[in-house]
């Protein structure tokens, strides 16, 4: 006779089994164009994920591919959720790191395919464990947050309507997509600044600016008095030499965005004094390798910033849950899922004005309904 012991141990491990992983398209309009230094969108072209463990529990992901910033697309994505599904079934979703390690080995140049699936297991572990999602990464700053407001390259008349809009509902930081033409770009940003009173600006230029053009922006906004608060990834993302003399020579501090897409690419920015801030987007790492970047950058000394693709409140509420669970997110680019014409996602974390609302409950604390393009693994 054979007598199967139970510990106490191993019913976790089963219990929190992945069971089941479906995945579907999911097209969501962009209420303006979302245009940037490198490309623009009018669609978010996103998948959702949800997986399903053993004891029923079920947790979501989202992965929002973005081609003209980290080459992926939703069919490449696809490709890859279909590759790496197959290897997390019968696994503990508690070794989400693991999982994440193994993954980004196996798809390196798919993270947000992979952040997908990151973001589904963590939110089921921490559902079948009753925690909110923000209580994994210690729940160390737990209050509602103010983000900026994200103004596309447009004419300067559509620049200042949207940004009149935004400033009606309480938003006071926004950062204006500049790097397409410098004179242009001065003259928006003073058109805004006229128009609203105490107001502040980052300026994103997407990589899209060289060194001498960014300066000449610089300078322009310093002329009319505008408040640039941070100027984001003005140059190629190689180009740390710049990124470091722009900071010397401007006084205004430098974000690492597109320059940062691995540990050890922040690990090469902070060396070489490229950069105050690192943007930090699980879309271009994965959840894991995020956090431990975000953890590298404040043990350097730098600041944090965080932000995303074009996502909806799932991916942006999974990035949400590090600012409240890690201390020392400084700047807060949290507005995708405002600039989408609508919200696919029930529950989760709220919005109030210009300040999102933490949530209480298991996970990221929301759901949503799978469409008829649904595709499953189990
Ligand atoms: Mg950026």
């Amino acid at each position: 006779m054979t007598v199967i012991m139970t510990t106490p141990q191993m019913t976790t491990t089963v219990r929190d089994q992945i069971v089941k992983i479906e995945f579907w398209p999911i097209d969501i309009p962009i209420t303006d164009p979302f245009v940037v230094a490198t490309g623009a969108r009018v669609v978010a072209e996103n998948i959702f994920v949800r997986i399903t463990l053993h004891d029923g529990t079920q947790g979501y992901g989202e992965s929002a591919p973005f081609p003209e910033v980290g080459g992926e697309t939703r069919e490449s994505c696809l490709a890859t959720l279909r590759r790496l599904a197959a290897t997390l079934i019968g696994v503990s979703a508690g070794r989400y790191a693991l999982r994440a390690a193994d993954m980004a080995e196996a798809a390196p140049a798919y993270p947000a395919a992979r952040c997908g699936l990151e973001t589904a297991m963590i939110d089921a572990y921490s559902r079948s464990t009753q925690v909110p999602m923000w209580q994994l990464w210690g729940g160390q700053d737990i209050r509602p947050r103010e983000t900026d407001i994200t103004i596309p390259i447009a004419t300067l008349e559509k620049s200042v309507a949207l940004a009149r809009d935004w400033y009606a509902q309480g938003f006071r930081l926004f950062k204006m997509k500049v790097g397409n033409d410098v004179e242009q770009d001065i003259r928006r940003l003073e058109a805004v600044h006229h128009a609203l009173p105490g107001i502040s600006f980052i300026g994103d230029g997407n990589q899209g600016f060289s060194r001498e053009e960014c300066l000449a922006f610089a300078r322009g906004v310093r002329r009319f008095g505008g408040a640039m608060v941070l100027l984001e990834q003005p140059v190629v993302r190689d180009d740390l030499d710049s990124m470091a003399a722009i900071r010397q020579d401007t006084g205004i501090p430098v974000a690492a965005d597109e320059s940062v897409r691995s540990l050890t690419d922040a690990r090469t920015v902070i060396a070489q004094g490229a950069a105050d801030y690192i943007n930090i987007k699980i879309m271009k790492t994965g959840v894991v390798e995020a956090v431990a970047i975000a953890e590298t950058t404040l043990a350097a000394g730098l600041k944090l910033m965080v932000g995303g693709m074009v996502e909806t409140r799932i991916a942006m509420g999974c990035s949400f849950s590090l600012v409240l669970g890690m201390k020392g997110f400084a700047i807060l680019d949290l507005d995708t899922p405002l600039l989408l014409a609508t919200d696919p996602v029930q529950g989760g974390y709220g919005y109030r004005g210009a300040h999102l609302d933490p949530w209480i409950g298991s996970g990221l604390a929301l759901t949503t309904q799978p469409n008829h393009k649904v595709e499953t693994v189990q």
